[in-house]
């Protein structure tokens, strides 16, 4: 499938908007439109119904070592600024960046490729924005017209191996940048922190500095207490947090995969430190099936353990799920949620300090003065088992999300072309998505088969009594096939119609968007068949 046809179709029917479109648009920033809203807010609801309200503290769940409780939360965006200090986000939330100095544009250090190519007696290293193919493509095209070679003459071109990440080169003298004619332009990399500042009250002084969550994670942390202190929860417990969170991507792009303002479906899990390693397995296996469930294809859904160079040096074990977007270049994958077993890392810095690792101890790290660097809250952050009698700081299992991802996985997923027949029984391509019912923006789309003899007073019926129960839409306007194919293309499972037969025997049509097959349904009957069908 072609991104290009996806954001088109995305923007002709209300899934996706560039945010203040009107004024030409803010790089990172996206709206979703009135059927966007409906399909974001089934993924939000289905990962809070299966992760939260679904969960029987009382039964083990297939696969858990024990049984678990689970209970929400909603933090505030804007918290106290020693959350990020503790944390570790103010000193080492940052990218690397690069400039040319040539066109003024800016790259992110790790997304820049290239190959060296060598003509004439010189080697270079051309440098591309572009993935796969494309990659290969520009690098081409951009070497061809440093050598003043004519693409006939591509054989005089000498490529010295495959593409290769920027970071590889040490010296950026023969580096022909991205996006300019001239070698040596790029300058060194830069740390650049992508949390967004905002000062906070009327004073607005430097030490009002306060910061947009760049995850929603901290808020949890930092709530734990409160947590078990109002409830009568006990460990293992999943605390469950959706909301926005921002980062001030260096390079945001691939449509709402990279953007600077998202929302995240964060869960932090509590458990004993004996048991942690088998809650990290039972959580990513789960969540990986999570996506499985809801349609994803299993060939385009991996399940990446990080190796330990990857790990960050507080985790005790990373997976991501990854998902091949069609943007990807082929064989790779994009980031969909990390599931991390943090160890003790998050509670201990909020109790004592920021953490650093000496060996294999992880110790508050301290300034010139030998004093804490980042001090923390100094509240006692353990966990007393009345049970055991045993007193402990948990250990984290995460599972983060990100719901904007997920959706758009869930869109890339659900387009599909396919050849159906049309009124006339003549083959003709339609265009449909097909989402997991319980995705679906709209579930049922009524119809009168024409507007007359009584027809539309029927399917009207017939719609008032769905609307209370489902998202439905009514249409009587244009060719019954126009309007099948038009929720073929929003994706709604099924359609219903009223036509001549009702009216002799109360019963309508229901139609199937992926298989076009159809049955009769007693028209009273409609809500419970949906129901049953949906229920999938
Ligand atoms: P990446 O490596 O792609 O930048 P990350 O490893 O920094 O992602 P995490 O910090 O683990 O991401 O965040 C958890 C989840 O939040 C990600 O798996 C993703 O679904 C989502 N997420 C993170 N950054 C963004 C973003 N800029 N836009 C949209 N979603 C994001």
């Amino acid at each position: 499938m072609e991104m290009e046809k996806l954001v088109a179709l995305c923007k002709r029917r209300g899934f996706l908007f560039q945010s203040s479109e009107i004024y030409g648009g803010l790089q990172g920033f996206w709206d979703y439109g009135p059927l966007g809203v409906e399909l974001k807010r089934n993924v939000r609801e289905a990962w809070w119904h299966d992760m939260v309200t679904s969960q029987n503290e009382l039964e083990v769940p297939e696969g858990a070592p024990s049984t678990f409780e689970m209970t929400g939360l909603d933090c505030t965006i804007i918290m106290h600024p020693q959350v990020w200090k503790c944390s570790g986000h103010y000193d080492l939330f940052h990218d690397y960046m690069i400039d040319c100095r040539e066109t003024k544009s800016r790259y992110r250090y790790d997304q820049v490729q290239g190959r060296w190519a060598e003509a004439k007696g010189q080697r270079i290293f051309v440098a591309t924005g572009f993935v796969g193919d494309e990659a290969l493509e520009h690098t081409q095209q951009k070497a061809l017209k440093f050598f003043k070679l004519r693409a006939k003459q591509a054989d005089r071109l000498e490529w010295d191996g495959p593409l290769v990440s920027l970071t590889t080169i040490d010296d950026f003298s023969n580096v022909l940048g991205p996006d300019t004619k001239k070698l040596g332009t790029l300058t060194a990399p830069r740390e650049f922190n992508l949390m967004f500042k905002t000062i906070v009250g009327a004073l607005g002084s430097e030490d009002d500095t306060a910061y947009l969550r760049p995850e929603t994670a901290q808020g949890i942390f930092v709530n734990f207490k409160n947590v078990l202190d109002s409830t009568r929860v006990r460990l293992p417990l999943g605390i469950a947090q959706i909301g926005k969170s921002f980062r001030n991507e260096i390079t945001p792009r691939n449509f709402t995969f990279r953007s600077r303002e998202f929302e995240q479906m964060e869960i932090e899990f509590f458990c004993h430190p004996d048991q942690s390693a088998d809650w990290y397995k039972y959580w990513r296996d789960r969540r990986y099936k999570w996506y499985l469930d809801l349609g994803l294809a299993a060939d385009k859904l991996i399940l990446r353990e990080h190796t330990p160079e990857e790990l960050a040096h507080y985790s005790l074990g990373t997976a991501d799920i990854e998902y091949a977007f069609p943007f990807m270049a082929e064989g790779e994958f994009g980031e969909l949620e990390g599931v991390s077993h943090r160890g003790d890392f998050d509670l201990r810095s909020h109790i004592e300090g920021k953490l650093v690792r000496e060996g294999d101890e992880l110790v508050v790290e301290k300034n010139e003065k030998g004093k804490p660097k980042h001090r923390g809250s100094g509240k006692d952050l353990a966990y007393f088992d009345d049970l055991t009698k045993q007193r402990y700081v948990p250990h984290v299992i995460e599972p983060s999300a990100g719901a904007d991802r997920a959706t758009l996985a869930f869109l890339c997923e659900a387009y599909t072309e396919d050849e159906v027949p049309d009124d006339k029984g003549k083959l003709s391509s339609r265009v449909y998505m097909k989402f997991h019912p319980r995705l679906a923006p709209i579930k049922a789309a009524v119809f009168p088969l024409v507007k007359k003899d009584g027809m539309p007073e029927v399917a009207k019926e017939i719609y008032g009594a769905i609307k209370p129960h489902f998202a439905a839409f009514y249409d009587e306007k244009g060719a019954v096939g126009r309007r099948y194919r038009r929720q073929d293309e929003i994706g709604t499972p099924f359609c219903i119609t009223v036509d001549g037969q009702t009216l002799e025997d109360g019963t309508v049509t229901f139609r199937d968007r992926d298989t076009l097959e159809q049955w009769r349904v007693k028209k009273e009957d409609c809500v419970e068949e949906l129901r049953k069908r949906l229920m999938v």
